[in-house]
Parts: C-alpha cells; structure tokens; sequence
C-alpha cells in the first residue's frame, strides 16, 4: 500500500510514454526549437512494464499513458497488450491528442485499452490550426469517431480553457455533451511554460456559468476515472461537462497520483521538479525491490499541495486543495 505523509492513498500512476509530439500547442511546447531527448534516455516498453509491475505491487490500480504524444511512439499498442495483461491493474486509459488514433483506435481496444482522454480545444479548423501550430481538426475528429466506434468509453475530450483565444467557444464544446456520448471537459490553464499569464484564466466557476446557456446543470455520477473533474449534466443529454478548475479549485486533497516521466524518473506531482530517478533500479538489470523503495520514497515526498495559485495570485486566493494534473 502506498500512503502518502498526509495519509492520501496513492493509486493512480501517468505513464508518459515519450516526450515527443506531433503537435506543437501553444500552452505546452515552444513553436520550434524544442530538443528531444536521446532514445537511450527513454525507457524501453519492458522497462516500463517492470515499473508498473512493482507499483501494481504495491496498490497501483489505475494507469494512464500519456506522453508528449504516446501515439507517435511505434509499438504503444503492443505496450497495451502487456500491461492490460497485469492483474491488479483495473483500468487503463490513454491521453491523446487524436490525430493518429483513427488508424489505432480498434488494435488498441482489442489490445486492452478501456477509454480515451483526446483533446480538443477548438471547433473551428484554422484556430485549431493556431492552436496546435501543426494539427488539422479533421483528424482529431476521425480519431474521436473511432474511439466512439471502438467502445473506448467513456470517450472524454480535454479542452484548455483560454480567455481571448477560444473561451468564446465554450458553450458550442460543451453542446458535443448534449448531442454525443461524450464528456467534455473543460481545464483551467495552468501555469506551466511561458505562455501563461493570469489574464488568459477563466475561472471554474465562470466557465460552469456560462455553460449553464444551455440549461441547469445537475451533478453527474458514474463517469469511469473522473477523479479531479467536477462532473454535471443536463435533462436528456448523452454525456457529461466535467470541470477541471486545476488553478483556483485545486484538488490536491484528493490526489492520488503519481507520474513516471519517459527517461524513468517518478514525480509525485505536476507542478514539482522533485523527482526519484528509477533507472538506477532498472539497468544494467531490474531490481523489483529497489523499485519499491524508490516508490515509497517518491511518495514520501510528495507535496501537500501545489503551489500554482500562490504563485500567481499572491496568496491562495480562492479553494486549495491540490493539483494531479
Ligand atoms: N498529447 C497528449 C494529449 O494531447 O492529451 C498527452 C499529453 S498532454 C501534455 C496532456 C494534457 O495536458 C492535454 O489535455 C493538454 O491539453 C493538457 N495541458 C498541457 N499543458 C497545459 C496547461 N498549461 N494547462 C492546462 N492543461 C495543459
């Protein structure tokens, strides 16, 4: 069992599976210039498995793949295949992009894949163009058909919230609620990189209000792996609206997460660098209890909670509570 010092039950690790991506949005990476790392430096899927393995172990009951974009690493599928396999393990989950998942929708469901996350800030092509600095909307909207059409639910969409580029558009992402059996869900921007300022924030509760254009929403239940979102809905919708306020309702009190960056390095939290380097457990060959300390150890350090809000507003200027990210 892994318990943190103020007794949150750790049970949730992100796996980034690489540090490359095919998009270049604008709250995340730099327009160029961006170096990735070595291939050595990644971990190998047998690697990865190994990690996963001890933190199963050890109460792990969740994962996510994530990346960068982990479907531009070849082989994810045959990833899936090995960790679906890992009894413990009750559910896993891939954040996406979406641009490659129509291809890989089907194999990635046979090979155990439960649901999706795809993110999508934008309905109109040429801002999901600026968004994204390289991506084509029509792809992401094949890959969310696919995953609809693969039975990867719940299928959730991810939309950054940022006020002044597609705010204006919160209200139309939200109606995809209403007319699909998808669940949307609406993230405050965080600070991370350069990009952010406070100005581009919109709150939870404004986008919450402003969604409610479409009528009262009413707390929904029963999405899978719903954990930092606030999740409503309205009279006679197909899906959900989860609220995600990262920033100014934090949620660190209920973080049970934990995240494995690609070069094996265990972070207990997003918004800290601190991190427990695991390759020394891993190669020249795997060490499975070394792995274990190394796990207790990254938990033992993480944070009662980030520090997000503070940075920019000074003091906690509204609920803090925690980020999982
Ligand atoms: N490429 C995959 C994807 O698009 O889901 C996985 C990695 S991506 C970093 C994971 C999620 O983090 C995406 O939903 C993305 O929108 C979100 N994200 C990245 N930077 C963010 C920021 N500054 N604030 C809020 N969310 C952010």
């Amino acid at each position: 069992m892994l318990t943190d010092s103020v007794g949150r039950r750790i049970t949730y690790l992100r796996v980034s599976v690489t540090d490359r991506c095919n998009l270049r949005c604008v709250y995340c990476l730099p327009a160029c210039g961006v170096r990735w790392l070595p291939r050595e430096e990644i971990l190998r899927f047998e690697e990865i498995c190994e990690v996963v393995r001890v933190g199963v172990s050890l109460g792990i009951t969740r994962v996510r793949l994530t990346g960068g974009e982990p479907l531009v690493r070849e082989g994810l599928v045959d990833l899936v295949k090995r960790l679906s396999g890992l009894p413990g393990l009750d559910d896993l989950a891939l954040s996406t992009n979406g641009v490659l998942l129509s291809r890989e929708a089907r194999a990635l469901a046979r090979a155990g894949l439960r649901r999706v996350n795809i993110s999508l800030d934008t309905l109109q092509p040429e801002r999901f163009r600026q968004i994204t600095r390289f991506g084509t909307m029509a792809d992401v909207a094949a890959g969310i058909e696919a995953a609809l059409a693969a039975g990867l639910h719940p299928v959730k969409l991810n939309v950054v919230v940022m006020r002044g580029v597609n705010d204006d558009e919160i209200v139309e992402l939200g109606r995809l609620a209403f007319d699909r059996p998808l669940h949307v869900r609406f993230i405050e921007l965080m600070p991370i990189g350069e990009y952010f300022s406070r100005d581009k924030l919109v709150p939870a509760e404004e986008i919450f209000t402003r969604l409610e254009a479409l009528g009262p929403l009413r707390p929904a239940s029963g999405v899978a792996g719903c954990g930092p979102a606030r999740t409503y809905t309205w009279e006679g919708a197909q899906g959900t609206i989860g609220i995600i306020g990262a920033v100014t309702q934090a949620f660190c009190a209920q973080c049970n997460r934990l995240r494995l960056t690609a070069t094996g390095k265990l972070r207990p939290c997003l918004d800290d660098t601190a991190a427990v380097d695991l390759v020394p457990a891993l190669r020249p060959a795997v060490n499975h209890e070394r792995l274990a300390t190394l796990f207790r150890k990254a938990v033992a350090g993480k944070p009662e909670q980030h520090t997000m809000a503070q940075r920019e507003y000074g003091t906690p200027r509204f609920c803090m509570a925690g980020v999982g990210g």
